[in-house]
């Protein structure tokens, strides 16, 4: 049964959640007794206990994560999103890009705050070592990943290996497309900060949806007095000193509105503490065309699993707007399914029999582009909607630049047959994105953002919030690392303002 009240209650227990747990409880005290605090995680989701053993796995999770797809209903929500203790840090694919010098100079520029790399220099450090960030190892590369390093380099490019957050990791590479890992070795929150919370005496209250935060009013502004929850069917209150939301770029956003908390706009309830920022602002990578192609040779081994080999970067201007990344994933393991309806797989019949027979799937890649700093951004509409809008001609330009740049790269490799590349290139306002982040950015002007570079709300005392909702401009690879490099920040920064004697 959980406690009436805490000194810190956080919502949602996905990638940034458990972090924030784990280090307030272990380096933070009650400031004015200097006690051990009283700490509350909550999440929508079920836990799935077992002792933490990566590379073995516990025997509730091996049965629970093999063969699971992205869409069971159990652990997610209707979105797709993750919805268990671990959150998406349980079904990323770990392919881990901490910042890139570029990154921070962006959160800077965009809001002011002061995330330099060399204030991020020990959040960074912590994150590599718990998520174990490494390279991956040379015995899982594949001919076509060094087939295209070599080619990108005679370029002129700087193809760099691709670091990947593992431990005891058997490479099988059935892994990718939101499949969790049945060995547990793939860097997650379940088996790194969960463990270090409890240790440290946090509450872990799941199956628990938080469906308000209690918001008083206090003149123009509001204070945090506690959240209204419900479990298992029934519904109460509990009442904390400090409250952190984590739960997903649009989850925060959306739970504040619901809250009272957010543009004057919102046509969901009754606005009582107003701030236009909350749900704008959202920048991600576009979702544009990837690129595929068919060799002679096989590109892949089919033995142990290739998780992405390379990547490289293309710029046009020194400022890094318009980047784009290209991710080498030539030879790559690939579910039956995949294989079998394969953009090279011939039609079924005879020939279809003997692709199938000669493995002929080793002979197929990709590489794929992704725009990183775009030129439009997201934003929830007063009902909740995520539309997408802005000036796109930028979007559409690098996007078209990027496939005569894959296709140029996969031509010098020697493919023989290579998916179309004169394709138009359509932005609208229903255009999706992945790692979409910003939607209650941080800033140091409370007119243009949510919360403070300390991560405490511009409008609501005792209210913080800490997950990808805050970070002002999306990086130039996948958020999860960033983020959980943001999180580890942001709980030293809250320990030291907020529970410190
Ligand atoms: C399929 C997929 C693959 C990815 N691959 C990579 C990758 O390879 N590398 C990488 O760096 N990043 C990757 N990412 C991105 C990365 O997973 C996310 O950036 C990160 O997990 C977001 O963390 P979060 O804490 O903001 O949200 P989440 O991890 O989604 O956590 C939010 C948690 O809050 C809970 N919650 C929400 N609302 C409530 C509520 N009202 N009450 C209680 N609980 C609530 C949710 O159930 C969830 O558990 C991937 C994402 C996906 C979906
Ligand atoms: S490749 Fe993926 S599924 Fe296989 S052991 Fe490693 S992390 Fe787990």
């Amino acid at each position: 049964m959980p406690e009436s009240h805490y000194d810190v209650a956080i919502v949602g227990a996905g990638f940034s959640g458990p972090i924030l747990a784990a280090n307030i409880a272990e380096k933070g005290v009650h400031p004015s007794t200097g006690d051990q605090l009283k700490i509350a995680l909550i999440e929508a989701g079920p836990y799935l206990k077992g002792t933490p053993r990566p590379g073995y796995g516990s025997a509730t999770r091996r049965q629970r994560f093999s063969n699971l797809g992205g869409a069971d209903p159990a652990f997610h929500w209707e979105d797709g999103s993750a919805r268990l203790v671990g959150g998406s840090s349980l079904h990323w694919q770990a392919s881990a890009f901490l910042p890139f010098p570029i990154d921070y100079i962006h959160w800077q520029k965009e809001t002011g705050v002061d995330w330099t790399e060399e204030n991020f220099r020990e959040a960074v450090a912590e994150t590599r070592r718990e998520f174990s960030v490494h390279a991956y190892p040379e015995e899982v590369n594949t001919r076509g990943n060094r087939l295209f390093y070599a080619v990108a380099k005679q370029m002129g490019y700087e193809p760099y290996r691709q670091e990947g957050a593992r431990r005891n990791c058997i490479y099988c590479g059935f892994c990718a497309g939101a499949q969790m890992c049945k060995y547990d070795s793939r860097s997650s929150t379940l088996v790194s900060y969960i463990p270090k919370a409890e240790k440290y005496g946090v509450d872990i209250l799941a199956n628990t949806l938080v469906e308000r935060v209690l918001i008083a009013s206090k003149g123009e502004r509001g204070v945090a007095t506690g959240l209204a929850c419900s479990s298992e069917g029934s519904s109460y209150e509990l009442t904390a000193d400090h409250i952190i939301l984590s739960c997903g770029t649009r989850k925060t956003a959306l739970l504040l509105m619901r809250s009272g908390y957010g543009p004057a706009d919102w046509r969901g309830n009754p606005i009582y503490v107003e701030n236009p920022n909350i749900g704008k602002h959202i920048d991600g990578h576009p979702r544009g065309p990837g690129i595929s192609a068919l060799f002679d040779e096989p590109v892949g081994h089919g033995e142990v699993g290739a998780i992405r080999g390379y990547y490289m970067v293309h710029d046009e201007r020194a400022d890094g707007e318009g980047r784009l990344l290209f991710r080498a994933d030539l030879g790559g393991n690939m579910y039956p399914q995949q294989a079998a309806l394969n953009t090279f797989a011939p039609e079924f019949g005879r020939e279809h029999k003997q692709f199938m027979q000669e493995n002929g799937i080793l002979k197929v890649g990709s590489l794929n582009p992704r725009l990183s700093k775009a030129s439009g951004r997201w934003f929830l509409d007063p009902d909740g909607r995520q539309v997408y809008g802005g000036d796109h001609s930028l979007t559409i330009r690098r996007t078209k630049e990027a496939l005569q740049i894959a296709h140029e790269v996969l031509v010098k490799m020697g493919a023989r047959k290579i998916t179309p590349i004169d394709i138009p290139v359509r932005v609208t306002s229903g255009t999706g994105g992945s790692h979409l982040v910003g939607s209650c950015r941080a800033g140091t002007d409370p007119k243009t953002s949510v919360v403070n570079p300390y991560f405490e709300s511009h409008d609501v005392d005792n209210l913080f919030l800490c997950d990808g909702s805050v970070i002002p401009r999306v990086t130039t690879g996948n958020t999860g690392t960033p983020q959980a490099a943001v999180t580890v920040f942001a709980a030293a920064r809250i320990v030291e303002r907020h529970f410190t004697r």
